[in-house]
């Protein structure tokens, strides 16, 4: 029976149990939920997210899947007078090569039968067709990829870039969310319609005709009984498998960002997401370099870097923050207690990212005091799919393992959880991030070693 109200729990609070929550009482009147988080909502690896959207993924199932939630977004943004603060500048690519094939390859199979219309090439000095990152306005109806690959014309639109830049991708379905806004959003509808929120931990969940999840409110032990159960736990989601004696596939990789008030304006504020593509020897002076190699633990960062550096503006037009990242880190961790901060990251990384944007130099080893430097879990699966629907028992459903794109997905992903455990009509992408992809071990192979689209 899937139309019965039947008492559900949604274990995790952050963006993607709220969605699953949202979805599964608006789209299938399903209100007898208790969401049950330790911490406060959204307080989690949610709290951490830069908040960015895109839809350039090198799989179609990816594509497909973010081109969903922000179709989803953009109609919150339509029906709240944009509440959700979405802005549409997109995302911009940067590199030194002039050869982009393999990336205009991955694009275009990203984009599908339409990749014709929507990559686009400006090679001249004047682009009449290529409208610039001016405007932060969400209304902003350009899709696809304008690819600018002539020098001048990059000079003129992003004149603050390394002139040695030779190519810029803009990918335009990006831009960025109020994610706070989104899950408080989707948080009220939730209360109007009589979902409940429990505080506390779950200790112990078992399984029988119901599951009995004993929860630790720190004033005392509660057990919730619930038909079924939704496990979106973040970077614990591991953990709470294992209560029905499920294993998932999943690791956890911590990622830092920083964030600082650019006084020196080093940064245009209409600057879209931009990501240096190139690897890098990141830009010591001799002696520096020199101490480092002498250092096992820092000895990687005198020698060659990835690409991936990525530099953006914080706050709106009329803000003065800007949030630099490198996810370089591919270290799974076996405790995540204890959340890594590295001391020397906040100098990794404006020097990595000063390379696409020379004018962060200025602050070179003089970033303002409130530099704030923070970090969360990418929980991920190896090929950098989520894992959403059945987790095997019966009555017991998954939404996890969102790496570096959960706020970006997590309306689908929660509209397709909550299809999954209503029964109802699934989208085409359902299968490929189910369990159910581990069946074809060609495939899982051949994504596991094909770019993943972290950044
Ligand atoms: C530094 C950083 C930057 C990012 N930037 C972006 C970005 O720009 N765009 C984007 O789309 N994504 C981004 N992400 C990814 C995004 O933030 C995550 O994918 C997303 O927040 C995951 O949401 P979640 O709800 O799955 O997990 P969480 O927010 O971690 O929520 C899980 C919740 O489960 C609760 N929980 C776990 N175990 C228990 C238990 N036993 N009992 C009770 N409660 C429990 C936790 O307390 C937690 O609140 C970024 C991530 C990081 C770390």
């Amino acid at each position: 029976m899937t139309s019965e109200n039947r008492p559900i729990a949604v274990i995790g609070a952050g963006i993607v149990g709220i969605a699953t929550a949202y979805y599964l009482a608006r789209n299938h009147s399903r209100t007898n939920i208790t969401l049950v988080d330790q911490f406060q909502p959204m307080s989690f690896t949610s709290a951490q997210s830069g908040n960015n959207f895109r839809n350039w993924w090198p799989h179609s199932a990816m594509v497909s899947l973010t081109n969903r939630s922000i179709d989803l977004m953009e109609q919150i943004s339509r029906d709240t007078d944009n509440r959700i603060g979405m802005t549409r500048r997109g995302y911009v690519v940067a590199t030194r090569e002039q050869n982009i094939d393999t990336l205009v390859s991955q694009l275009r199979s990203g984009l599908g039968d339409e990749s014709d219309t929507l990559v686009r090439y400006h090679d001249q000095a004047e682009a009449p067709r290529y409208f610039g990152p001016s405007g932060s306005d969400c209304s902003l109806d350009v899709n696809g990829v304008d690819i600018l690959c002539h020098y001048d014309l990059i000079r003129k639109h992003f004149p603050h870039y390394d002139p040695e830049v030779q190519t810029v991708v803009h990918i335009r379905r990006g831009g960025e969310i109020n994610s706070q806004q989104l899950a408080t959003y989707m948080l009220e509808y939730l209360k109007s319609v009589g979902a409940k929120r429990l505080m506390g931990q779950v200790r112990e969940i078992n399984p029988g005709n119901n599951y009995q999840i004993e929860i630790d409110t720190g004033s005392g032990s509660v057990e919730v009984v619930a038909g079924q159960i939704v496990n979106a736990a973040g970077p614990f989601a591991g953990e709470i498998a294992k209560w029905i004696d499920v294993e998932l596939p999943i690791i956890n990789v911590f990622q830092q960002k920083i964030a600082f008030e650019d006084h020196l304006m080093a940064v245009p504020r209409n600057q879209p997401f931009s990501i240096d593509l190139d690897r890098q020897q990141i830009d010591w002076s001799d002696s520096e370099r020199s101490a480092l190699r002498d250092d096992p633990q820092f000895a990687r960062f005198a020698g060659d870097m990835p690409g991936g550096t990525h530099c953006r503006p914080e706050g709106g037009d009329g803000g003065k923050w800007i949030k630099l990242g490198w996810a370089y880190n591919e270290e799974a961790a076996l405790d995540i207690d204890d959340q890594p901060l590295d001391a020397h990251f906040p100098e990794i990384v404006l020097r990595g990212a000063a390379r696409l944007n020379p004018g962060l130099r200025s602050y070179y080893g003089r970033l303002p005091q409130k530099c704030h430097h923070y970090g969360g879990w990418y929980s991920m699966t190896e090929e950098n799919w989520p894992l959403i629907g059945g987790m095997g028992p019966e009555g017991a459903f998954m939404n996890c393992a969102m790496s570096g794109f959960g706020t970006m997905t997590a309306c689908a992903s929660g509209e397709l959880c909550a299809a999954t455990i209503c029964e109802a009509r699934l989208p085409s992408y359902a299968e490929a991030f189910s369990l159910a992809r581990y069946e074809d071990l060609t495939q899982i192979d051949k994504l596991r070693a094909s770019n993943k689209g972290i950044l």
